[in-house]
């Protein structure tokens, strides 16, 4: 598999067909809103953001890419979707919390910018490609040494088929149907396993839980369903 073909159009599509909505809170990336300072809070919890570059893989509308600048990071957002990139730029110029962002490829960007950033996050992407690794390769060349990469993905156990797919999609109608195929999910083992490949070790791992009395959601020890990991690229 080389850089250049390490996407699934389908999946661009999918997103892209999204952009309209993709900051509207209650719309169908209703669970990135809700879940966004949960993740925020944990990078910051590993990571310092105020005044470092910090590059968004697979940005999408730019959520996270907004908070990171929020936090006062300069935030550099990436996806492949042009329609996404577009809302995340426009996005920004109304919120004030503006981006760079760029249609092009976490590989192609490494080419560019190797060791460029002090930190890197990839948030609810690695399942929706076709070479994960490669993708977490290229987040291991864009970070300097020293800095922090953060993953956020599913489990590919039986309760994230049951809760992230059958629940979300299906029944509760949290997402819309065909946002997730469980046998792209990653479980835990195989991310630390492919990100130690590309040189980076494991620092925190964390569920992202779901109440469904509540409707809310917490960062707890539950790693069965959706969960973010923190790496450190060794100086
Ligand atoms: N990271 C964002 C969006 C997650 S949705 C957030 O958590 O808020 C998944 C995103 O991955 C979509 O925006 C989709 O366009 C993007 N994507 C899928 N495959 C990609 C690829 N190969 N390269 C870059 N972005 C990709």
């Amino acid at each position: 598999m080389t850089a250049k073909n390490n996407v699934n159009p389908h999946e661009i599509h999918k997103f892209g067909s999204h952009a309209e909505r993709w900051w509207d809170p209650n719309g169908e990336l209703k669970t990135l809103h809700d879940v966004n300072p949960l993740r925020l809070a944990f990078i910051q919890q590993h990571a310092n953001l105020a005044g470092n570059r910090v590059v968004d893989v697979g940005c999408g509308g730019g959520i996270l890419t907004e908070g990171l600048v929020q936090a006062g990071a300069e935030a550099f957002g990436i996806d492949l979707s042009e329609e996404l990139i577009e809302i995340a730029d426009l996005h920004g110029l109304e919120s004030g919390f503006s981006a760079t962002y760029q249609t092009i490829s976490a590989e192609a960007l490494a080419e560019q910018q190797p060791a460029s950033f002090d930190h890197v996050t990839c948030m609810e992407m690695l399942e929706h490609v076709p070479d994960p690794e490669a993708i977490i390769q290229a987040c291991s060349h864009l970070v300097k040494p020293g800095g922090m990469v953060f993953f956020s993905t599913l489990n590919r156990v039986p309760k994230a088929y049951l809760l992230a797919i059958v629940a979300a999609e299906h029944v509760l109608k949290m997402v819309p149907k065909g946002t997730h195929d469980y046998k792209t999910f990653i479980k835990p083992a195989e991310l630390s396993q492919m990100a130690r490949n590309a040189g980076l070790d494991l620092k925190a791992l964390i569920g992202i839980e779901y109440q469904p009395f509540s409707k809310r959601f917490s960062l707890g020890k539950d790693i069965n369903v959706n969960y973010i990991a923190a790496f450190s690229k060794p100086d």
